[in-house]
């Protein structure tokens, strides 16, 4: 038996997803480009999904690029954007918490093309957009800055930079791979240009997301065939396709319902480990389905192991190399380098699909662990 709490790394196939999937790969297999019946047939799919996914961000239809995950999401964004805009400035903005996608597409701009890049780092623990404003110049032609944190659940203020944006020509991209099923997102309400998402993180299937991009230039990162509307080539995948849209379809249809249950799952975590020596590493406005906490009295590494072999799925967040925890870029950003927080602690994330039973099994685990 395995209980499942690492739902902010990857989240398992509903049945309803599986049965979507399953359907388009026994009978839905021509190639949506073909111009014969099953290429239509395929095509009309497509177009359903695209247009599906459009309602649900109350966004235009073409303005949905079909991706492979949030990888490429943010590699287009800003790789696109900055390459194709660099002539009205090479200066870019984003945030020393985001995810490995956008940090390491910024150092390639910054070795490679010669950009500048500004990363804002928390400030009292919380990064704003004060500190945004400060930060544009000129020739500040790209703001990125993730919705909500991979590694704390921490909620940017994504809002509050829009605004800001509109009084400046910078193109403003939002990572928002861990904020879609989970709460609602009009980019185009909140002035967003680009917005990058990943089915996996919904209950769809890995290898597939989508980035909406409004009518703003920038460079495909895939040339070849005219898919996508010449903004992503390669045949597109409509079975992955369309077990997001139907993963999307369902979060949707119960996002209220499931926000009031994850957030019943965090608040019994918590009252459960009360007495208990722990703290959180998290700023104001933060998701519940995520708890990054620190226990001093035991080492992370150690608590993730002997917690898996209990059964219990966590991680630290952070990326694993050879089964080993690298320290956290995001935590150090709060704590600094070095910090006993970094090796003290965890990453427990929920899903509607966890309950509160399970939460209190987690919890007398640990207790056991630690010696509480
Ligand atoms: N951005 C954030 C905030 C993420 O959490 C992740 C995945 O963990 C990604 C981007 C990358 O998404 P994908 O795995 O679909 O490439």
């Amino acid at each position: 038996m395995i209980y499942y709490f690492d739902n902010a790394a990857t989240t398992p196939l509903t049945s309803t997803v599986i049965s979507a999937m399953t359907e388009v790969m026994a009978d839905n297999y021509g190639n949506p480009s073909s111009i014969h019946r099953l290429g239509r047939q395929a095509n009309k799919t497509l177009r359903e999904c695209r247009q599906t996914i459009a309602e649900l961000l109350k966004v235009k239809e073409r303005s949905i690029i079909f991706t492979s995950g949030g990888t490429e999401g943010n590699n287009t964004a800003i790789q696109g954007y900055a390459l194709a805009n660099q002539d009205k400035g090479k200066h870019l903005i984003t945030t020393s918490i985001e995810h490995h996608s956008v940090l390491k597409t910024m150092s390639y701009l910054e070795e490679r093309f010669g950009f500048e890049v500004t990363y804002l780092s928390p400030q009292n623990g919380q990064i704003t957009a004060q500190e945004v404003k400060q930060a544009l110049r000129e020739d500040t032609i790209l703001v990125s800055m993730m919705a909500a944190n991979n590694e704390t659940g921490d909620l940017l203020p994504i809002q509050e930079v829009g605004q800001v944006l509109k009084e400046h020509r910078a193109a403003f991209h939002v990572d928002a791979v861990q904020l879609v099923g989970k709460a609602l997102v009009e980019p185009e309400e909140l002035g967003i240009d680009f917005l990058s998402a990943s089915a996996h993180k919904f209950h769809g299937p890995k290898g597939v997301g989508f980035l909406y991009a409004n009518s703003l230039h920038f460079d495909p990162l895939l040339h070849g065939g005219d898919q996508e509307d010449q903004r992503r080539a390669s045949t597109e995948n409509l079975i992955s396709i369309v077990g997001m849209c139907q993963a999307l379809k369902d979060t949707y249809s119960h996002l209220e319902s499931n926000s009031k249950h994850i957030t019943k799952l965090h608040d019994s975590f918590l009252e459960s480990l009360e007495g208990d020596n722990y703290y959180l590493n998290k700023s104001k406005q933060s998701l519940p389905h995520v708890i990054n906490i620190g226990f001093p009295a035991c080492q992370n590494s150690i608590l993730l192991t002997r917690l898996d072999l209990a059964g219990f799925a966590i991680s630290t967040g952070s990326a694993c190399t050879a089964g080993t925890v690298e320290p956290s870029h995001v935590l150090e950003a709060y704590y600094g380098k070095n910090a006993k927080e970094l090796s003290e602690s965890i990453r427990i994330s929920f899903s509607e699909q966890n309950t509160v039973d399970e939460v209190h099994l987690l919890v007398k685990e640990i207790k056991k662990i630690i010696g509480g």
